[in-house]
């Protein structure tokens, strides 16, 4: 584990304020969601929209450059383009250019965790075009300079009264409490920037290959202001976006919305095609689709993991995730947390980016349970452990816990020298007679032992082990 990643954890563990809000926070998402889709939600037809939802995203992976292709016809058919980029540096490129070409200097940018992985604001800012965010949550977080805690609910570690602070500091308005009040401050700053902007930025939560329209799902309305004030829209997304039919839609967004926060739908759902039309009062005037790959098509090459493009960024596996739920959003090392974090990470960023992630998990399979696209999980991290491993052992790295494993299994497989290690082990851990092992000889007490003994007893060794009781009934009396 890096330090960075054992730093983070720890100090997320033993804050007690941000404990309960992510307990608090997750746990209400999740009571929505069993509210939407569990036994008494008067939703009969969830499983089998589920399976529905796989197969759809199943066919559409395997046959991802066919749905590309017939995406991209039907949007230039609507007078839009389509980009192709390989990664965050040819959007900067893609976008900086025709700002420059436009003489653009402002843009307003919905929320879109696609945008995240490329440090879309950043990159941009550092050539002098200012990108605002235009999600309340989001918002906040950009004054702040910190990345989102969670997919759906990006400032959910943040109390009104940091977000008071926040605003005091960038804003220089005064202290304010009252959550209403403080989206009114936002409402007032942003409002001026969507007048003012050049460039919409979104991204999109589908992609229609049929009609080439991108949809967006959203609760504040600020995806479909930014998209349609400015003179230009730019949608940035993944390719695992794709989806065949617009009829598709009526399966994912029952799942999406109800998955997510509970809603049977979200309060705003846009379709968006092409640039304004002639006889249209809203819309921009010029429309692009910036498709991302950035590690999507190597991950697609892989059969046995590219299930993780399934994802529809719904965010119930992390409200479910006991280790989520422990170590937070920030502990995570990029922009994807929980167990979608936890997969899609070592995939796009390689295995030893973080090599503890995958093994941060407990594998109960509750995110496999919850997920509506129906996404095995618990099976990719066991794969993605796999790959840890081989990359340690090319690398040299592990050998002695290997060493140790192959020690373990011979002895396993010797059952004379099983049971005298027993008693070795009962007869080196005295502390043991009270139930529970507390400490261990000096040389023993290294890495890992010292790690699990920092922080758990170990029981103990039973007093009389299971082969002499077991001998001891067999006698004959
Ligand atoms: S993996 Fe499944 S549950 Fe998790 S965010 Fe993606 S779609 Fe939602």
């Amino acid at each position: 584990m890096s330090a960075t990643f054992d730093k983070k954890i720890h100090e997320t563990v033993s804050n007690a304020p941000l404990q309960t809000a992510i307990y608090t926070f997750t746990g209400r998402l999740m009571e929505k969601r069993r509210k939407a889709v569990g036994d008494d939600s008067h939703f009969p037809e969830y499983q089998d929209l589920r399976d529905q939802a796989s197969a759809v995203k199943k066919h559409t992976i395997e046959n991802l450059d066919h749905y590309l292709e017939e995406f991209e016809r039907n949007v230039n058919a609507h007078g839009g383009k389509v980009v192709y980029c390989k990664d965050g540096n040819e959007v900067a490129d893609f976008v900086l250019g025709l700002a420059k070409e436009k003489q653009a200097r402002l843009i307003v940018k919905s929320k879109s965790m696609t945008s995240e992985e490329i440090d879309f604001n950043e990159r941009l800012g550092h050539h002098g075009l200012e990108s605002v965010e235009t999600d309340l949550g989001e918002y906040i977080l950009q004054l702040a300079h910190e990345r989102p805690y969670h997919i759906v609910a990006p400032a959910l570690h943040l109390t009104r009264y940091d977000v008071a602070k926040i605003f005091t500091d960038n804003l220089g308005v005064e202290n304010e409490v009252v959550i209403e009040k403080q989206a009114g401050i936002a409402r007032v700053v942003l409002r001026e920037k969507f007048l003012a902007a050049d460039i919409g930025v979104s991204g999109a939560n589908f992609l229609i290959a049929d009609s080439g329209a991108i949809v967006l799902v959203e609760n504040e309305g600020n995806a479909r202001l930014s998209t349609s004030a400015p003179r230009i829209h730019i949608a940035v997304a993944g390719i695992e976006k794709l989806i065949p039919r617009a009829q598709d839609l009526a399966t994912f967004l029952k799942l999406l919305g109800r998955s997510a926060t509970g809603q049977p739908l979200t309060v705003y759902t846009s379709f968006l095609s092409g640039p304004r039309r002639g006889d249209e009062i809203d819309g921009p005037d010029e429309f692009y689709v910036v498709l991302l790959d950035n590690g999507r098509t190597k991950l697609l090459a892989d059969r046995e993991k590219r299930e993780s493009l399934h994802c529809i960024r719904c965010g119930a596996c992390l409200n479910i995730c006991p280790v989520y739920r422990k170590i937070g959003g920030h502990s995570f090392p990029w922009v994807y947390s929980g167990p979608i974090g936890a997969i899609i990470t070592p995939q796009f960023m390689g295995p030893m980016h973080e090599p503890a992630l995958p093994f941060a998990s407990s594998l109960c399979g509750a995110c496999a349970e919850v997920c509506p696209v129906k996404i095995d999980i618990p099976k990719i991290l066991l794969a993605l452990r796999a790959d840890v491993k081989k990359t340690e052992a090319r690398e040299g790295q592990g050998k002695l816990e290997r060493l140790a494993y192959r020690a373990w299994a011979w002895v396993m497989r010797h059952p004379k020298i099983y049971e005298m290690a027993g008693m070795a082990a009962a007869s080196m851990a005295p502390e043991a007679k009270n139930g529970y092992i507390r400490t261990v000889p000096p040389f023993m007490n290294i890495g890992p032992v010292h790690a699990w003994l920092s922080q758990r007893d170990l029981p103990g060794p039973a007093r009389r082990s299971f082969r002499q009781m077991w001998r001891a009934r067999s006698k004959p009396s």
